[in-house]
């Protein structure tokens, strides 16, 4: 058996003043055949990490092709993406004759001029290895879900977790499934059912939590394969946005079908249950104060990198140098030009700094203050279940009683790494306020005494009525009350 594994992915905010160069993928994840690291999955490379892992037991001859993959950030340049596609197909194409294909994929990247990426590489993988081999692939659950995707792979796995800490267990099952399809032993059949509606669902609150073990308690048993929860991203404007239940049957279309209906119209009961509750930022930040344990972890979620914002907004950080608060740290803030300067002041400088609030209006105005460098690193990172997200320089500095960690590889806060890097103790703190919607939760969740979320100006508005939406298809839910969820494939 012969399988071929790559990778190609973002996550593409349509709305982000932020385009997604090749630079982008330089900066990130550009990893070509023989380059790939073996200590953990690099983003969405599970399927080859685990597929070299296992290619010996599994009786499997595993040729790797390239992966690519940026940070979260607007839509990709179409001559880029373009490039790395064909690299990729060009290695599979001289690979043949391939049994089997994994797909490492986002779900949600949008190119100019492709809509549905991942169903554009699909359909030419497809057109290159004909139709008995098997292509199997493994998107992030923020993705779109597309016909076209389900139509011409045979097994699709999205993780189940939110944070994704599950990546490269889904990436087990997928590769676990392929192996039986190519000896026989199992015949792949997907269904979709398409919900109708655009919504958040961190599997770290009650309602989801108990949907995903169960649907996990499904899985392996009655001819149910495997069971995805397509969340949807809500910051890509395209036709096929929203949340759809993909479910893999062995053989039997119709067994599928009935559970991708059942557990379908169980996510569409769910519509408004499955966000947490938004405060302003002054009501949240005195609630915080207000709180008699430590740390109390506030998330900004408008202003996640990891969906594409500039991490740059300065509305909270603002608020707190304005309210006097002490032992409070916040991060982090993307502004590499004040790194620089940081690192020309040095460590223990005191000096007139301006960071913060550069990229687009949704970054607010800039900090000007009188600062104190408190810590300094080069080449950073922080950790997010294996992986290492790369956070390049950083820099710490204080205003008043709030530091600033100030990062130049643009990402959301994930690791507590974040803080410590820079030598800010974030067991220590009364307040730390992470840029993140729930990612946050997988390090900063465990060390939270309570965690509040709030509402900034960032771009990335939580009510859903307030993001001008041009593409995506009509009705869905919350645009609009009456909408007609249905399986669809
Ligand atoms: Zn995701």
């Amino acid at each position: 058996m012969r399988l071929f594994s790559a990778t190609l992915a973002t996550e593409t905010n349509t709305f982000s003043p932020l385009p997604t160069s090749l630079d982008g993928y330089r900066e990130t994840v550009f990893l070509r055949p023989g380059e790939h690291p073996d200590d953990a999955p690099r983003m969405c490379t599970a399927p080859l990490f685990v597929a070299r892992r296992r290619a010996k037991a599994d009786g499997f001859t595993l040729i790797e092709g390239s992966c690519f993959a940026a940070s979260p950030a607007g839509t990709t340049n179409r001559a880029a993406y373009e490039f790395m596609r064909e690299e990729i197909l060009d290695q599979l194409q001289r690979s043949m004759p391939i049994d089997a294909v994994l797909l490492g994929l986002h779900g949600a990247m949008v190119a100019f001029g492709y809509d549905d990426v991942e169903g554009d590489i699909v359909q030419r993988v497809r057109a290159i290895v004909g139709p008995r081999c098997v292509i199997g692939v493994e998107l992030d659950p923020h993705c779109s879900m597309t016909l076209e995707r389900v139509r011409l792979s045979d097994i699709i796995v999205c993780y189940k977790e939110y944070p994704h800490t599950d990546v490269v267990e889904r990436a087990e099952d997928l590769i676990g499934l392929v192996v039986r399809t190519l000896r026989g032993e199992i015949r792949p059949v997907m269904s979709l059912y398409d919900c109708r509606q655009i919504s958040s669902y961190p599997t770290t609150l009650p309602l989801m939590r108990a949907f995903v073990d169960r649907i996990k308690d499904l899985e392996g048993k009655d001819g149910i394969l495997s069971i995805s929860i397509a969340h949807g991203f809500p910051y890509a404007d395209v036709p096929e946005l929203g949340s759809r239940v993909l479910v893999v049957a062995d053989k039997d279309k119709a067994k599928a079908d009935e559970l991708a209906r059942q557990l379908g119209e169980e996510l569409v009961s769910m519509r408004g249950k499955t966000m947490p509750e938004f405060l302003d930022v002054s009501t949240g930040v005195a609630a915080a104060l207000a709180f008699n344990d430590r740390p109390v972890v506030i998330a900004d979620p408008a202003d996640n990198a990891g969906g594409g914002a500039p991490s740059d907004n300065t509305e909270i950080l603002r608020h707190l140098i304005e309210r006097g608060v002490a032992q409070a740290a916040i991060g982090p803030i993307w502004d590499p030009i004040a790194v620089r300067l940081c690192f020309d002041a040095g460590e223990g400088a005191r000096f007139p700094l301006r960071f913060g609030g550069k990229t687009a209006p949704a970054s607010g105005v800039p900090v000007d203050a009188v600062v104190e460098v408190t810590g300094l690193a080069r080449d950073c990172w922080q950790s997010f279940g294996p992986s290492r997200v790369p956070l390049g320089d950083c820099a710490a500095v204080r205003t008043g009683g709030v530091d600033a960690v100030l990062i130049t590889k643009r990402t959301q806060a994930l690791g507590l790494e974040l803080f410590t890097n820079v030598g800010i103790n974030p067991h220590a703190l009364k307040l730390i306020v992470v840029k993140s919607s729930n990612h946050f939760m997988a390090a900063f969740g465990p060390i939270a005494k309570k965690v509040i979320y709030v509402e900034s100006g960032g771009p990335l508005n939580r009510d859903y009525r307030n993001v001008p939406y041009r593409r995506v298809s009509r009705p869905i839910w919350p645009l609009d009350e009456e909408t007609s969820p249905a399986l669809i494939y």
